[in-house]
């Protein structure tokens, strides 16, 4: 919708403004976190669509700059690194980027450091040693697997989309994102690994039956890449 709005509007500020208005006023749903603002100058920037970004930025414009019409001004949007950014290595960020098929998935999984950090660190318990994502990037059937685990972010099946909690995150009573910890008297079960893991899937068990399947779907998956990267290649 963004994408079709905005290709029509004549480079200007007053009238990328207005359309960036009225966009985000026929938004369906009010988003998860006010404090999370989500820019309606993002945008498909080719044909195909396959590579999102800012289409109000001068190199998606022909040079004119059109960032102050979004949710920041253009000079923080001009220095603003995401948190990812900083807290994922660059051999994890390469992994993400390599593994993930699409931007959809892409953006699930870059944006959530503590996902992308538990299943390599659950990755690293199986092999008894470090998982090298630089050297994993070189190995399709590895990636195939990576791919997998990481796709459990679309794919993961048993959870309530009613649940209001976005991955990890749940609303507080101002509507701050705060994180999710799992209630193991209530549930009756030890802490365990994977949990870190099945909390950023967006898992609300409410149950130990429930907690202990979650957490099977993410080992196995687990377990699926340290066998590929045990095969020869
Ligand atoms: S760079 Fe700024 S203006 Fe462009 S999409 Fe991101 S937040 Fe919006």
């Amino acid at each position: 919708m963004q994408t079709e709005r905005l290709r029509r509007v004549p480079y200007e500020a007053s009238a990328w403004s207005a359309a960036a208005k009225e966009l985000v006023d026929a938004r369906r749903a009010a988003p998860m976190f006010p404090a999370v603002r989500v820019c309606p100058l993002l945008g498909f920037l080719d044909k195909d669509r396959k590579q999102v970004g800012c289409l109000g930025h001068p190199l998606a414009t022909g040079g004119t700059d059109l960032r102050d019409c979004g949710v920041y001004r253009s000079s923080v949007c001009e220095t603003f690194t995401c948190p990812s950014f900083g807290w994922l290595t660059d051999g994890q960020a390469r992994l993400v980027q390599a593994a993930c098929a699409d931007w959809y998935l892409y953006g699930l999984v870059i944006t959530d450091v503590e996902y992308v950090r538990g299943c390599l660190r659950l990755l690293e318990w199986e092999l008894g040693g470090p998982a090298r994502p630089e050297q994993m990037v070189e190995q399709p059937a590895v990636l195939a697997a990576v791919r997998k685990l990481f796709a459990l972010k679309e794919t993961a099946p048993r959870r309530d989309p009613k649940a209001g909690v976005f991955g990890r995150f749940t609303k507080d009573t101002e509507g701050e994102p705060v994180p999710r910890m799992l209630d193991y008297m209530k549930l009756g079960v030890r802490a365990s690994p994977e949990d870190d893991v099945v909390l950023c899937l967006g898992y609300t068990p409410d149950n130990a039956t429930d907690l202990l399947a979650s957490r099977e779907l993410v080992r196995a998956h687990v377990k699926a890449v340290a066998r590929a990267m045990a095969s020869p290649r």
